[in-house]
């Protein structure tokens, strides 16, 4: 790949293609993994490739679930530790959560890869090898889970879900906060607290919150998450897209 000169128009978003090739390459990420990445990133292309309003107020609310909660846990996939590693790691480090490694396409080397990149990165106890649960009703890979991380959560935060297991999650009785860029996804539509940014923006944006909060009461947080509507937020996320084309040209 030749060096992409820092004036160039898209810099940033090709740095981050070239970062997650990268990862492929490396058997970090799967390779359906880049299309997962394209659609991302269509969809942020859409709002502007920033962090929108209700974006912020959303992970002003993820960062107050995961302060309240018993026993959070941060899900990490192969796309998240292309593109965020350090930043999750800092998060759950601050909150503090659990880390737990979780892959749709699971190998035992993709697991140990990823294992060995976040403590790299100085994570200290990392989830997701033992996989000695799994999700009731999820006949993929995503539902293998250890017992003591995401299995036995009460709130879990999921970058880049897919649908099925969001789902599954919910039916567990748990919190889902879900990072996704797609406000039409199903995981968008199942969450309880759905993040409609890009993962690469959300997860300092959840930590920043979670500094600001750390000093409120318990019971202002948890009034703040009862509050959330995420049927409202996902409304005025799409009617700003549609506002926002319609102005265009
Ligand atoms: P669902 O089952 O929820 O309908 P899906 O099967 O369409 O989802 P997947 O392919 O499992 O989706 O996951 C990719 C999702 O992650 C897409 O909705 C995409 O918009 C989102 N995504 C990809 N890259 C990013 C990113 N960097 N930040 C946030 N979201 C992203």
């Amino acid at each position: 790949m030749g060096k992409i000169p820092e004036s160039h128009p898209r810099y940033f978003s090709l740095k981050t293609r070239e970062r997650i090739s990268k990862a492929m390459e490396n058997g970090i990420t799967h390779k359906t993994g880049l299309i997962a990445h394209g659609r991302g990133e269509a969809f942020d292309y859409l709002i502007g490739e920033k962090t929108l309003v209700y974006a912020d107020d959303a992970e002003r609310v993820a960062a107050a679930s995961l302060l309240i909660a018993k026993n959070p846990v941060l899900s990490i996939n192969g796309n998240v530790a292309a593109l965020n590693l350090k930043e999750c790691i800092s998060l759950s480090e601050f909150i503090p959560t659990k880390l737990e490694v979780n892959l749709f396409h699971r190998t035992k080397e993709r697991i140990e890869k990823i294992i060995n990149e976040l403590k790299k990165n100085g994570a200290k106890e990392i989830y997701g090898k033992k996989a000695d649960a799994n999700i009731p009703n999820l006949n993929h890979d995503r539902g293998r889970c250890d017992i003591d991380g995401i299995y036995s959560a009460d709130v879990v935060l999921v970058p880049l879900e897919d649908g099925d297991r969001c789902q599954a999650l919910r039916n567990m009785g748990k919190t889902v906060i879900a990072i996704d860029l797609n406000p039409l996804s199903r995981t968008a539509r199942t969450a309880n607290i759905t993040i409609v940014d890009n993962v690469i923006r959300a997860i300092p944006n959840i930590e920043k919150w979670a500094r600001k909060l750390k000093k409120l009461d318990e019971i202002n947080l948890e009034e703040m998450v009862e509050s959330w509507n995420n049927i409202d937020m996902l409304q005025n996320t799409l009617s700003f897209v549609s506002k926002r084309l319609n102005s265009m040209f």
